[in-house]
């Protein structure tokens, strides 16, 4: 086994482990920083968004597909396999054999506890390089359980808005935006319509198009650094203890999952930031079993509509003197275009946070996700989604469990594709949950009518369960050991130089979009991993 020697070991490649990478990289002078990816590079800018393409920005739909392809099932109960018209001939499960236990199907998963909706995006970049980018400040209900200091976790929040390149006015510039903001505010005077706050910028050279935030953005000046190698395709199987340790990891252990060949690498501290459930997968793998692993699982509920403009803001937009220039230049151009908004006019973005009375969160905007594409139902120009996010209260027994496999522990067992424990779900929602479900569901019907009919086929839906991609708390930080992971400077209990980062160290129930506030934690991680760095 050929054998790596670095000073900081980074799993995953996502913006958390990018926040570390930057931040180690920007205030230690030496460090070394060895950061591993499952996924391979599909962008020469390593983690770059891919909705920077042109060709995206053009066409929101084509980037559906994208975010299809992107998104790996975690857990899928075997259907029912047998094929009752394959000739005799073919292959088909055994009878009372089960299901099948590839791609994803998981004979364990009991489909009323799953979270069927839950994807890993496996690439250099992770799910950076296809997200909304919408960053909202968690409201000071959602960070309760936050055990580091409230003005010190403001602060944090702060730099992670910069880190991000986090704006609130990049489509102000938008007829549509403007438009539609205007009708909300008249129709709900009493509701905060703001800007989503974006982590995006509106290119300089061309003002038409946009750079969304990647985790190359997040990566900053420490890109280039020599001092830190992004290595790709290769999985992080397990960490290490130092023999005749508890409390000291030594080693990673990597598979080259191009040559198949085993790799170690020795490092001073190590850090796992592989998203929501392959940090407590590795951890598990590891044999760090802590009682609060995988657990006080949290998803968001999510809601969905589209809706049509109405005829009064078509027309509203057609009679507005502001707009006359952008319009007429329009026309001269497609005259038999009966809309009177351009081509190039930016979409929507538009929130409502979540309040003391609507604890949801809320985005009016236009964006593509795994599905919502318009395709020929209608003109993309008068389309606007509604999304709402619900919180799920903090649950012990809401957990993702992994399956009896470990090196350690060795019992035939289910694995994931890439060899690694099988996630399972036991996750189910309270009484308090399924009530803000109900007036969630009620106050989307409600806010989207104001904007338009329903588009046909896109009718107020509940979102698969995990859709949101919103898990937090599967290594909760908190100051008791029983039931968190790690600390306030999401360092492992009980160990000297080990982290874990991603929204699964988040130990609140949240309904804004967490990954601002995963960042904020990994900020004050870092200055932890330095001191730590700096005293050895
Ligand atoms: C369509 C979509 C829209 C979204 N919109 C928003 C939004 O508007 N706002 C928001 O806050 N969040 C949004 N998110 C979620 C956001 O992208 C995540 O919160 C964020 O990427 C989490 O960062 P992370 O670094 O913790 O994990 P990830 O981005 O998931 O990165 C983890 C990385 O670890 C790698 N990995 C896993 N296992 C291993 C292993 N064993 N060895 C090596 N590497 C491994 C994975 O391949 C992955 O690249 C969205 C996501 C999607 C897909």
């Amino acid at each position: 086994m050929s054998v790596i020697e670095t000073d900081v070991f980074i799993a995953g490649s996502g913006p958390i482990a990018c926040t570390f990478a930057r931040k180690i990289i920007e205030k230690h002078d030496s460090a070394r920083v060895y950061m591993v990816e499952i996924g391979s590079q599909d962008n020469p800018i390593p983690g770059a968004h891919q909705k920077n393409s042109v060709k995206y920005q053009k066409d929101m739909d084509a980037f559906v597909n994208v975010i299809k392809g992107a998104l790996q099932p975690v857990s899928i109960p075997p259907g029912d396999a047998f094929n009752s018209t394959l000739g005799a001939a073919g292959w088909n499960p055994p009878v009372g054999g089960g299901g099948l236990v590839s791609e994803g199907f998981n004979p364990l998963q009991q489909p009323e506890l799953n979270l069927r909706g839950t994807a890993i995006t496996r690439t250099v970049g992770g799910m950076a390089t296809h997200w909304t980018c919408s960053c909202p400040i968690p409201h000071p209900e959602e960070r309760v359980n936050c055990p580091i200091d409230r003005t010190k976790f403001k602060d944090l929040l702060k730099q992670a808005g910069e880190i991000l390149n986090v704006n609130e006015n990049e489509f102000e510039i938008s007829i549509r935006h403007r438009e539609v903001k205007k009708v909300l505010k008249a129709a709900f005077p009493n509701r905060e319509i703001k800007n989503i706050p974006l982590a995006v910028k509106r290119r300089a050279d061309n003002p038409k198009l946009v750079t969304w935030t990647g985790s190359n953005t997040v990566l900053g000046g420490a890109i280039s650094n020599k001092r830190l190698t992004i290595r790709d395709e290769t999985r992080v199987t397990r960490v290490v203890r130092k023999q005749g340790t508890l409390d000291t990891i030594e080693a990673a252990d990597l598979l080259d999952l191009r040559t198949n060949k085993k790799v170690a690498v020795k490092a001073k501290v190590f850090i796992i930031a592989c998203g929501a459930i392959c940090t407590p997968q590795i951890l598990w793998n590891s044999d760090i079993k802590l009682q609060a692993l995988g657990r006080y699982l949290c998803e968001q509920s999510m809601t969905f509509c589209q809706v049509v403009l109405k005829k009064t803001i078509v027309d509203a937009i057609s009679a507005n003197p502001d707009y006359k220039d952008a319009i007429d230049k329009h026309k001269r151009k497609y005259p038999s275009d009966p809309l009177p908004i351009p081509f190039d006019d930016p979409e929507p973005q538009l929130m409502i946070g979540y309040s003391d009375n609507a604890k949801y969160h809320v985005q009016i905007h236009r964006d593509a996700f795994s599905y919502g594409d318009v395709g020929p139902r209608s003109d993309p120009r008068v389309i606007v989604d509604f999304r709402f996010f619900g919180k799920q209260d903090v649950n012990k027994d809401n957990r993702v469990e992994f399956s009896p496999f470990s090196p350690l522990d060795w019992r035939p067992g289910v694995t994931d594709k890439y060899g690694m424990p099988q996630p399972t779900f036991y996750v189910q929602r309270s009484a308090d949950d399924a009530k803000r479900d109900q007036e969630m569901m009620e106050d989307m019907t409600k806010t989207a009518l104001a904007v338009g009919p329903f588009l046909p086929g896109s009718y107020p839906q509940f979102m698969e369960p995990g859709l949101a991609l919103h898990i937090t708390g599967t290594t909760r930080v908190g100051l008791d050991k029983e039931k968190s992971v790690a600390d306030a400077n999401s360092r492992v209990h009980g160990f000297k130089n080990l982290w874990v980062g991603g929204n699964n160290v988040i130990p609140d129930a949240t309904a804004s979009n967490p990954t601002r506030t995963s960042v904020a934690y990994a900020i004050k991680a870092a200055d932890d991993v330095i001191s730590v760095l700096k005293s050895t």
